[in-house]
């Protein structure tokens, strides 16, 4: 890859000493280099930063790790062989934050593959339930896909469309399921994601502006009459689906008749299925409402509105159980 030479990359170690946070530390290296291009120059960052060398690793079962001294001026990386091009990134950017986060402090830090999560769901836990371990994904994942950066991408697309997710995996160099967390974290859009292997559920998750909770749960089959479900070996095109196929009933706020479904076919079984809930505006059911004139009709309206849903959703799950 080729570099402007007018910018050359900086990593002055010195201005990272006052910073708390993971987010914060990634910030202030973003602010030292405000012209960085993508996907991160993860590797001069390595070699600037201090670390002398980067090797595979053959101790079983461990995916990474960082020796380095007291000081923490010098320090070698090994990384797990045989690892994909992009989790080897993501391991890299791990073990680069065990070494760049002031306060983490040891000597040797040894990583299993289940601390090392490119799908890190670090938001929202209390300070004391913030691990190292997970303080260092969220270096990885800020560094890797930093937010403004990200963002600016996410804000030019009008409707959410896994083609735009693919690209920006390739444009940040990162995993699929990593740029798909990272787009659950910062997207504002009622979103969520399910994750599956031969037609079950692994997990989902939704966006912060996702109200709906989804029926299907850990362990259980896509649902029959969900294009998900479908064999294949592309992505399939953004498609309306009967929202009572997916969503559970919300008890404030009426569930739409349809909503968007896509799916992309990865290998080996692998699936991830997206939701957007496209009309959301206009479903809202405001609790907060004074009983005045104006508001008892609004009260009235969205009533109405949620009894038609909720009488239309019974008819079809009674549907669902005779199946
Ligand atoms: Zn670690």
């Amino acid at each position: 890859m080729t570099r402007s030479a007018s910018s050359p990359l900086l990593l002055d170690l010195m201005e990272l000493e006052d910073h708390k946070t993971p987010s914060d530390v990634v910030e202030e290296i973003l602010r030292q280099n405000p012209d960085l291009t993508y996907p991160t120059p993860l590797e001069r960052f390595v070699e600037l930063a201090g670390i002398e060398s980067i090797s595979e690793l053959t101790t079983d079962g461990f995916e990474g790790m960082l020796i380095t001294n007291a000081e923490k001026s010098r320090g070698a990386i090994m990384v797990k062989a045989g690892v994909s091009p992009r989790r080897r990134r993501f391991t890299i950017a791990h073990e680069l934050g065990h070494f760049l986060l002031p306060w983490h402090r040891q000597q040797k830090f040894s990583c299993k593959s289940s601390d090392i999560k490119d799908s890190a769901q670090n938001r929202g836990l209390a300070p004391d339930l913030v691990s190292i371990e997970t303080e260092a994904n969220a270096f990885a994942s800020e560094l890797l896909m930093p937010s403004s950066a990200f963002k600016s991408f996410i804000d030019d697309f009008e409707t959410p469309n896994l083609l735009n997710l693919t690209n920006l995996s390739d444009t940040f160099d990162v995993s699929f399921e990593a740029t798909v967390h990272r787009y659950k974290a910062l997207s504002d859009k009622p979103l969520a994601f399910i994750f599956s292997h031969n037609h079950i559920v692994r997990y989902w998750v939704k966006t912060q502006d996702m109200p709906y909770t989804l029926k299907v749960r850990k362990d259980h089959a896509l649902p029959l009459r969900s294009a998900s479900r479908n064999d294949g070996n592309s992505m399939t095109d953004l498609e309306t689906i009967a929202a009572h196929v997916w969503l559970e009933p919300h008890s404030e706020l009426a569930l739409p008749r349809n909503i968007l479904e896509q799916t992309i076919h990865q290998s080996a079984g692998y699936k991830v299925t997206l939701l957007y809930v496209e009309n959301l505006f206009g479903l809202e059911y405001d609790q907060t409402v004074d009983f005045d004139d104006e508001a008892d009709h609004e009260l009235e309206f969205n009533q109405e509105v949620i009894y038609e849903q909720a009488s239309e959703y019974s008819v079809d799950a009674a549907f669902d159980e005779s199946i």
